[in-house]
């Protein structure tokens, strides 16, 4: 395939995506090429899809698409891992280890991060410095699906840590999209007690709640924070976590938490918009309010061991399967439709 062409989603501008017959990639010394055997969509693809708001991170058109799985199928010179046929994953970011938030162990916010994009293509590259710090070998018994979602798995994982989520703790979490499910599944699994979460369509709210949300809200029908209100007796919970997105939504966060709690403001909002935040809530609150932002290589680690362990079950969030050519397509369904959370995009 050194010498071939492949299929790849390039993204044009504003919902304009296309498949196009490319060259294949050229690996390099210390590089790999990855066929890619299954690649998630993701609120973040989502958003670029929607607002094109690309524009400020990467040129256009663009290569598209990060949470991707796939089998090695060529390894370059002075490469000792991973071997020709391995099954393998690799996160969409690969910090640099030397900048002064690296040496800080801030990894998550890199100045020289190498970002990795073209999930959805027949083929990828794996830079050398993503091998080192970011890949892992998927087990036999996880399916390719399942290691793309490693990657928003992992930043998840570091936004609930980051918020502390404790055994018998309350959670209110607003979104029940890819991430905000996410969400729910890890504040189960660091023993929340009770987990509310809002939303404004029925369908996602009933999918959480088969994914174990204990308290559902309809966000269009009920008033979300008097709800919140009078699910904790008056207190508000301990931990609220945004995963939409809005300038809206994270000012809304704020009025759900209990005081001596936290607010993860975890979805990102459009560029250049501001909240206003109460003072006396911050003050006499004793409330903590935090951003967090994608995630480390630990993580990424961290998430893969947790799903190859069962100790998560992600599969249910793949809800339609479509092949490549279809991926216009797939975005427009994901921009209208009810119930589908995540699309795999098989090559
Ligand atoms: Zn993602
Ligand atoms: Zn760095």
């Amino acid at each position: 395939m050194s010498n071939g062409k492949m299929k790849a989603a390039m993204l044009y501008g504003v919902k304009d995506l296309r498949v196009e017959d490319i060259e294949s990639p050229q690996i390099d010394k210390g590089e790999i090429l990855v066929e890619i055997k299954a690649a998630t969509s993701c609120g973040t693809d989502l958003k670029i899809f929607q607002r094109g708001y690309v524009k400020k991170i990467i040129e256009l058109p663009t290569a598209f698409g990060h949470e991707w799985a796939g089998d090695v199928v060529e390894v370059g010179n002075n490469v000792t891992w991973p071997r020709k046929g391995m099954r393998i994953r690799a996160g969409n970011s690969a910090p640099c280890l030397r900048c002064k938030m690296c040496q800080n162990g801030k990894y998550n916010l890199c100045e020289d991060m190498l970002w990795l994009w073209g999930a959805y293509a027949e083929y990828i590259r794996v830079p050398a410095r993503t091998i080192l710090v970011n890949a892992q070998e998927i087990p036999l018994h996880i399916n390719y699906e399942e290691a793309a979602m490693v990657e928003p798995l992992a930043c998840v994982m570091y936004g609930a840590e980051k918020a502390n989520i404790k055994l018998g703790d309350s959670v209110a979490i607003i979104g029940a999209g890819p991430i905000g499910l996410l969400h729910l599944l890890i504040a189960k699994k660091r023993g929340a007690e009770k987990v509310i979460i809002s939303d404004l369509l029925d369908e996602r709210l009933e999918f959480a709640q088969d994914l174990g949300a204990d308290e559902i809200i309809n966000a269009k029908n009920e008033d979300t924070i008097e709800r919140i209100r009078q699910l904790t007796k008056g207190y508000g919970v301990n931990v609220v976590i945004e995963a939409i997105g809005f300038p809206s939504t994270w000012e809304q966060a704020l009025k759900m938490v209990s005081k001596g709690g936290t607010v993860l403001e975890f979805g990102g909002c459009p560029p250049d918009t501001n909240i206003v935040m109460s003072t006396e809530l911050l003050h006499y609150g004793d409330v903590t309010v935090m951003g967090s932002f994608h995630a480390t290589p630990i993580h990424f680690k961290r998430a893969m061991n947790l799903v190859a362990s069962g100790g998560l079950n992600v599969k249910p969030l793949v809800t339609r399967r479509m092949p490549l050519d279809k991926i216009q397509e797939a975005f427009e369904i994901l921009t209208t439709s009810k119930s589908d959370i995540k699309i795999a995009i098989i090559p």
